[in-house]
């Protein structure tokens, strides 16, 4: 049996900014470390696998 962490995140404003390149943001990630980053549409597919990869839970999952 796994367990997941139920992560349920405020929904994406206008206000929220891609961390790359400030667009709108699309996806969020939280980090296993406790940070936040959020992607536009590009960024968050360009980055979701290496996200993946290090453990952060993506929001919306893609
Ligand atoms: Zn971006």
């Amino acid at each position: 049996m796994t367990t997941f962490a139920v992560w349920t995140p405020p929904p994406l404003t206008r206000a929220d900014r891609c961390d790359r390149c400030s667009a709108a943001a699309q996806l969020r990630a939280l980090l296993p470390t406790g940070g936040e980053l959020m992607f536009c549409g590009h960024h968050g597919r360009e980055h979701h696998a290496r996200l993946r990869d290090i453990g952060a839970a993506l929001h919306p999952d893609p």
